[in-house]
């Protein structure tokens, strides 16, 4: 028996929404299928608008290399927006392990909503069992899920947080995003090799400070633990 959902794109929120359906008894597996409305994507238009925009900027698009950049632009910001459905199966905790579950070093990359250009980098994603536990590469997933689409880091930071703490119900969630911006190192200030780091934090792992501190030291995100974890390398910049 599955469960579904649906997850509106525009919709920052509740991510948790008020479309659970919920069962009087649940399911031993659940599956919580995470869609959006696919946005209707006209390349041919995009296309146009890419050119004029081009155009305006004065790149001549006479030559032969440049000729099918207009739609190349339009197809390749159609890939970064396009938003893939998956399903967020949990399962029973029937071990009762209630210790942290970690997926570290997610590689994502999105678009900032004020330049777009590209920024990018890792994710950690871990929670705190509750009754259920989620399958790891979900936890990829829905990074992935709300990667795609013009974003700031903050948010994609705490939507992700904000799922899963809906969707699986842990003692805990967290979520540490860091990334560079295209924005930051190829233009303005060309801070070049910067990151920038966020947290979302949630349930036990905000309020524990242990937990918390856990979290962070095996996310390796040496920066807010103040301590490098044992076995892992320092990053380039970290002190
Ligand atoms: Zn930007």
């Amino acid at each position: 028996m599955t469960q579904e959902l649906m997850l509106d794109p525009t919709d920052q929120t509740d991510p948790a929404g008020p479309h659970l359906v919920r069962d009087t008894a649940p399911p031993p597996c659940r599956d919580l299928r995470i869609v959006s409305e696919k946005p209707r994507v006209d390349l041919a238009a995009a296309e146009r608008a890419a050119e004029d925009f081009l155009t305006a900027l004065g790149v001549d698009l006479g030559g032969d290399g440049l000729s099918q950049t207009p739609a190349r632009m339009a197809r390749a910001y159609a890939e970064l927006f396009d938003v893939r459905p998956f399903r967020l199966t949990t399962f029973p905790n029937e071990e009762g392990y209630d210790e942290l579950v970690l997926a570290r070093d997610i590689p994502f990359r999105t678009v900032c909503e004020h330049h777009l250009l590209p920024f990018g980098g890792v994710a950690h994603v871990g929670y705190l069992p509750g009754e259920r536990i989620v399958g790891l590469s979900k936890l990829a997933r829905l990074v992935e899920h709300f990667a795609a689409r013009p974003q700031t880091q903050e948010r994609l930071t705490q939507q992700v947080a904000d799922c899963l703490a809906a969707r699986l119900n842990p003692r805990g969630a967290g979520v540490v995003l860091e990334a560079e911006h295209a924005c930051m190192t190829l233009r303005g200030v060309r801070a070049v090799g910067t990151t920038t780091v966020t947290s979302a934090l949630l349930g036990a792992l905000r309020a524990d400070p242990r937990s918390r501190s856990e979290f962070f030291a095996l996310a390796g995100v040496t920066r807010l633990t103040g301590r490098p974890p044992a076995g892992r390398p320092r990053r380039k910049g970290e002190q």
